[in-house]
């Protein structure tokens, strides 16, 4: 345990903050890492280092930290109109521009987007208008919401309830009539002798005799994430999304795409649901949406979704719900310049132009026989650390072997994030192709180090 004094930055964090998310014995070994600015894809502390942000903050910085077309948008329109909401009939120019661009953007002919201060508020509100409108349309009856094991909805009560990890049951989560389907990892959920194939229909089959048990008329959606992200960067296996589809469509089950992470180009297109050929009833959106330069999330509803929803509010006199910074003015704003730069300013193209890099180096440290298995998708991607290849049996729980590994990157001054067994890598959208060589040689060092120590 290193001692910090009373008046350190790590100290004074320690103090009055409370962590999220942190792995408490880390920090309190090693101190609270205290940031000051960052410059592309680097972040600097308190004390002058530099480290590459392996993972954009949080997925969500992907056109780096000082994109200047950004803080251009957001300062002015601060100067102009720096706040208002969207109630009562009102709402800002910048969010009707916002709304036009995102139905326009998204796979759907035309629909509706509603706004939320983060992606955790973006799937409670799915949840409220799925809710609301099962009631008006006389099933009251249509609650249960269907996410697979693994899956990360975010944080709220309802969104904590989809998501699928185990830490949830120290809150008493999930509550009841959420319910978790079995995870698409083949490497990992696949039975010996089983092939891809089979195994994606053996998931068909499970989502098949769950809508049967259940009853179709209890299932309000099924949310997936088109490839789990804060699950291990996950994709799915082959065929999942064709297979599932058609018997969610046939049991009257909306599909809900979970794009916090795949949307606006992680996976090479603007969303997952393209990558992988298939076609949501809605979209939740949040991170790259403002490139996470303002806290935003969006519900964007399809065709028939937002048809239905105005009808079912139209009965009422109002759709009674909202955030008091939905559709926020400042966060439109940086929005629809967020999204002009992925798009149009090279972003999106550069995602798909280090790909191939990308993979090349995952499959190359794949090489390590503590590395069972590389997966990835556009610019998101994991290696999971195995003690025994062949068998792919984890490293024992308590030898934290991601932690060691994300620390000891942390000293080469390279953040990527430890997630169960895995490490996890999404480099922003800007990065060059000599900041990945640098990424991977950092990575490879420290994987050398602590792969070395421990076996
Ligand atoms: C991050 C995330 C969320 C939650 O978003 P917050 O803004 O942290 O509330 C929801 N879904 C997915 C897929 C995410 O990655």
């Amino acid at each position: 345990m290193t001692e910090h004094s009373p008046n350190s930055w790590e100290a004074r964090a320690d103090a009055n903050s409370f962590y999220g998310f942190t792995d408490l014995p880390t920090v309190h070994d090693r101190g609270t890492v205290v940031l000051t600015h960052g410059k592309g894809p680097y972040i600097y502390d308190v004390h002058g280092r530099e480290y590459l942000d392996a993972n954009s903050g949080l997925w969500n910085m992907v056109a780096g930290f000082d994109h200047p077309g950004l803080t251009a948008a957001a300062k002015a329109q601060y100067d102009r109109f720096p706040g208002y909401h969207a109630f009562f009939g009102r709402m800002t120019d910048q969010t009707v521009m916002l709304s036009e661009r995102l139905i326009d953007v998204s796979p759907f002919d035309r629909g509706k987007v509603f706004y939320t201060n983060s992606g955790s508020e973006a799937n409670d509100t799915l949840v409220k208008m799925l809710w609301f409108l099962a009631r008006a349309e006389g099933q009251p009856q249509r609650r249960k919401i269907l996410t697979r094991v693994n899956g990360y909805h975010g944080v709220t009560v309802v969104s904590a309830s989809m998501t699928g990890k185990p830490y949830n049951g120290l809150f008493g989560l999930p509550l009841d009539g959420f319910i978790h389907l079995t995870c698409p990892h083949y490497w990992r959920e696949g039975q010996p002798d089983e092939t891809e194939a089979q195994f994606t229909a053996r998931l068909a089959q499970e989502l098949e005799d769950t809508i049967a048990r259940e009853g179709a008329d209890t299932i309000a959606a099924f949310v997936a994430e088109p490839v789990m992200g804060a699950g291990g960067v996950i994709p799915p296996s082959q065929g999942y999304f064709q297979a599932i589809a058609p018997i969610l469509k046939r049991h009257g089950v909306p599909l809900v795409a979970d794009e916090v992470i795949c949307g606006f180009g992680r996976t090479g297109d603007v969303w997952g649901c393209q990558t992988y050929d298939f076609m949501p009833d809605a979209i939740i959106s949040s991170k790259a949406l403002t490139a996470g330069y303002f806290p935003m999330g969006a519900v964007i509803l399809g065709p028939d979704l937002s048809d239905r929803l105005q009808a079912a509010s139209e009965a009422v006199e109002e759709f009674p719900h909202g955030f008091t910074a939905s559709g926020h003015p400042v966060g439109c704003a940086i929005a629809l310049k967020a999204i002009d730069i992925i798009l149009n300013e090279g972003l999106l193209d550069n995602v798909r132009a280090l790909t191939p890099d990308f993979e090349a180096g995952l499959a190359d440290l794949a090489q390590h026989s503590n590395i069972g298995e590389a997966r990835s998708k556009g610019l998101m991607g994991a290696l999971e650390a195995v003690s025994d290849e062949a068998s792919k049996t984890p490293f024992p729980a308590d030898l934290s072997i991601s932690e060691r590994i994300a620390n000891t990157c942390t000293d080469h001054g390279l953040i990527c994030r430890p997630l169960g067994q895995s490490i996890v890598l999404c480099p922003p959208f800007i990065m060059t192709p000599a900041q990945m060589d640098e990424m991977f040689g950092k990575l490879r060092k420290a994987l050398t180090q602590v792969f070395k120590d421990v076996t």
